[in-house]
């Protein structure tokens, strides 16, 4: 039994060698018996019939030596039958000695009888004409020796005959022989030639089978099914190649058992995290299913993880505000990680969150999810609203006695109770100017810390934003007259009429304006502009002064925020951008700045249409 792959094309490729061998040897053998069966048979009758000649020949050559001895060349005549005698008997015996055809050996032994008689009847002749004359010995000649003659050469004709007819005959039979052996290589040929292609298809097929199924059982197992083994029954290399790979199987199976333990493990351990975070998060689909909840989103929300998986957002968590920002998030920009404080009100309580939305992507940037993280930050919210309800008392408590010693300034300034010297005079305009700086903080802390608590009147009218614009323009062309500056505008006369509190907005575009006019050189810019997009209106303030560094863009919003190492002259409250922030929050709108030191700021906010 052969074992190795190697050892079986081995013996195929043998087994093909030998039928090939097999046919040539055969053909080679029959034509080389065939070429000998022509040269035997043609040679042999050739020889006979050559002989014959010979005799013919001769025993013509003795008639004519009787002749001869009858018209008394006695000498010559029987000196000439003696030779020709000879050269009989040579080819007489050449001939018996070549018997190759069927009566030929009859021919041959009546051939010799009549011969001897024919010798003898010369010596009787001779004996005639010798006793009673040559008269006698013609006559002898003429009644028997002629008859003898012409019969022996009758049957030596016949002879000749046999052997050309048997020459012919050679000539068909090697014919037909040639037509045989042509027909025995042909079959041997052809029985090489599909006996070789079965036995090549058998084997190749053979062989192959076992590495097709290898092939199928890699495919598998590339597509991750472990558990398939190869049943490969051969012991050749094919055979070892299927046990190895078995092998790798199973050792791969095992690796991936102990690897999905550790996977299930430290994913259990992640989700255990995830669902003890103390903040609501939400984890969904592209789809906006619901993938997972922790704990105490399921508190929030008053609902069960279980019965909001694999649930639209709207139909399990069921919070259409939350879902319109999120999807915005994820629709406008999906590798923002944006933020927005929610209020949410569970069992009568107010809560607060910032909402921090981040898209989850692979590798190849491709978002599969949504991660939604509602920081709780309701007590910071509890305490702004003290500091803000703070702010408010204070301010209010300092507006009173502020007013009364405003007021008693005034009467010292107006020297209404006096005449007052040069000294006294400078200290109390000082006293007057911080008193009314104070005076316009105070304000702004009031109006800031009403509108912050809900407590601001807004007093909404349709109003048309060019006449804001003017109204501004008017009130601050003075002040940039004096600055050597330039204040212009630039709005589309058709834009739409806007719903707001046009007070509160005219207050915002005053403070930029205001603003822009304090941190500008002589002979800047500044310039108002108001167009539409959407169904959004966006009022810009652009200056070409001093600008605003980075660090300070995003936080200049915020409460006494003010630019480091400003002149302490231009200083003021820093209150005013949040003043602003909030009214333009409390109409839908947004604000926010664009600005680049020494080239100049661009403060938009927008008014929704
Ligand atoms: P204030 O009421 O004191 O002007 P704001 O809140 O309006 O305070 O402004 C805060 C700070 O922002 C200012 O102190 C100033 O440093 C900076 N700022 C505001 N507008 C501009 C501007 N157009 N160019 C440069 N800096 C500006």
């Amino acid at each position: 039994m052969i074992k190795t792959l190697k050892g079986k094309i081995s013996t195929v490729y043998i087994w093909l060698v030998l039928m090939i061998a097999i046919v040539g040897f055969t053909s080679v053998f029959s034509f080389h018996a065939l070429s000998r069966a022509i040269d035997g048979l043609m040679v042999n009758n050739y020889k006979s019939i050559s002989a014959i000649n010979n005799m013919i020949e001769a025993i013509d050559g003795q008639n004519t030596a009787i002749l001869n001895y009858l018209n008394n060349n006695d000498e010559t005549g029987i000196d000439l039958f003696d030779k020709n005698s000879d050269r009989f008997y040579k080819w007489y015996n050449i001939e018996a000695n070549n018997i190759t055809e069927l009566g030929e050996k009859d021919h041959i032994s009546k051939i010799n009888k009549d011969y001897d008689k024919y010798i003898m009847l010369f010596s009787n002749l001779q004996e005639i004409k010798n006793k009673q004359g040559t008269d006698k010995a013609l006559d002898f000649y003429n009644n028997h020796i002629i008859t003898l003659y012409n019969d022996l050469k009758n049957e030596l004709k016949d002879l000749s005959s046999i052997n050309e007819r048997a020459m012919f005959g050679s000539k068909d039979k090697v014919t037909n022989d040639t037509i045989l052996i042509m027909y025995v290589v042909l079959g041997l040929s052809l029985v090489a030639v599909i006996g070789g292609y079965f036995i090549a298809t058998f084997f190749i097929n053979k062989f192959l089978k076992p590495i097709y199924t290898l092939t199928e059982s890699i495919k598998s197992v590339k597509e991750g099914e472990l558990q398939k083994e190869i049943s490969v029954a051969t012991s050749d290399e094919i055979g070892l190649l299927a046990h190895e790979f078995n092998n790798m199987t199973k050792r791969l199976q095992q690796f991936e058992h102990s690897n999905k333990g550790k996977l299930l493990e430290e994913k259990n351990k992640s989700i255990a995290i995830v669902k003890s975070i103390s903040d609501p998060l939400i984890v969904l689909d592209t789809d906006y299913k619901v993938v997972l909840l922790n704990n105490a989103c399921e508190d929030v929300f008053r609902i069960k993880e279980e019965d909001a998986l694999n649930k639209h957002f709207l139909e399990g968590i069921r919070n259409r505000e939350l879902y319109e920002y999120i999807s915005d998030v994820y629709k406008e920009d999906n590798e923002k990680i944006s933020d927005k404080i929610m209020n949410l009100k569970v069992d009568e309580k107010d809560y607060y969150f910032n909402i921090v939305s981040t898209s989850i992507k692979d590798r190849d940037f491709k978002v599969y999810g949504i991660v939604v993280l509602l920081q709780n930050v309701t007590k910071l919210k509890q305490l702004e609203k003290i500091k803000t309800d703070f702010m408010g008392t204070i301010s209010h408590e300092l507006k009173t006695p502020l007013t009364s010693i405003m007021m008693g300034l005034s009467l010292i300034t107006d020297k209404k109770i006096g005449d007052l010297n040069e000294k006294q005079e400078t200290i109390v305009e000082a006293m007057r100017e911080d008193g009314e700086r104070l005076s316009s903080l105070i304000s702004e802390l009031l109006q800031l810390s009403k509108i912050q608590s809900d407590k601001a009147v807004f007093n909404i009218k349709q109003c048309s934003i060019i006449g804001i614009i003017e109204n501004c323009i008017k009130r601050f062309n003075k002040q940039a007259i004096s600055k050597e500056a330039n204040l212009y505008f630039e709005a589309d006369e058709k834009l739409p009429k806007v719903t707001i509190d046009p007070e509160k907005i005219s207050w915002t575009l005053n403070n930029l304006v205001s603003n822009a006019l304090k941190y500008i050189n002589a002979g800047d810019e500044v310039f108002i502009k108001a167009v539409v997009k959407g169904n959004k209106m966006y009022v810009s303030v652009e200056d070409t002064g001093v600008g605003i560094p980075s660090e300070y863009q995003k936080i200049i919003f915020d409460k006494f925020v003010q630019v480091k190492g400003e002149d302490l002259e231009m200083r003021s409250s820093g209150i005013g951008l949040a003043i602003a922030k909030e009214i333009v929050e409390a109409h839908g709108g947004e604000i926010w700045c664009d600005s680049k030191l020494d080239v100049g700021s661009k403060f938009t906010f927008t008014i929704p249409i």
